[in-house]
């Protein structure tokens, strides 16, 4: 692009062509709406490293349980995955594969498309087009509900301790709120913009 070009942003708001300042640590602001203008930072890695973070919780979440329960002598635990199975097994195939794709799959391949958007960015590879990746991205972020899951684990989790009093929760649930807090960052620190150019 032109230089000159560069150091002129349009204001996304009223579409005044703005000047760009180059000191500016400070938001710039449209001087005929007062709209904030976006500042065009480095690239940011905090996202890869989020999204590296949460794989990793994601396999160590899916070795240890979630909830312990103690029925009868007898200890019943359960893990992410063998949630799913389990629901899968009972014939509960469509809320089974709902919940896995929600869940497991969706929340997964987002942290895969944010990594792999960085290594394509970094060796300047175009493997995958930019259109693609972003679609995905979007796809994958608004299709992961592992929020909504957490939350009915603790529903769950308080009706059970009605019934069973050794109800417990397990290290894999300690784990999901690190995972889930490292998902959640991953992308809100994806800078769209900032790693696809425009
Ligand atoms: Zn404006």
């Amino acid at each position: 692009m032109d230089k000159r070009l560069d150091s002129i942003e349009e204001c996304y708001s009223c579409g005044l062509f703005i000047k760009k300042e180059n000191k500016t640590n400070l938001n710039q602001r449209c001087p005929r709406c007062n709209t904030k203008l976006s500042v065009d930072k480095e690239i940011s890695y905090d996202s890869l490293y989020y999204a590296i973070s949460a794989l990793l919780l994601f396999i160590i979440l899916n070795i240890y349980p979630i909830i312990t329960l103690d029925i009868a002598q007898k200890e019943l635990e359960t893990t992410l995955i063998g949630a799913v199975i389990t629901l899968i097994e009972q014939e509960f195939l469509l809320i089974g594969l709902v919940v896995f794709f929600t869940i497991l799959f969706a929340p997964v391949l987002n942290s895969f498309i944010i990594i792999f958007v960085y290594v394509q960015q970094k060796l300047k590879l175009n493997i995958v087009s930019k259109t693609i990746l972003y679609d995905s991205f979007y796809f994958f972020k608004h299709w992961g509900f592992i929020e909504v899951f957490i939350i009915s684990i603790i529903v769950t989790y308080i009706k059970l301790i009605g019934m069973v009093s050794t109800t417990k929760f397990d290290i894999g649930f300690y784990v999901m709120l690190v995972y889930i807090f490292c998902f959640y960052m991953s992308n809100k620190k994806f800078n769209a913009k900032n790693i696809f150019g425009d």
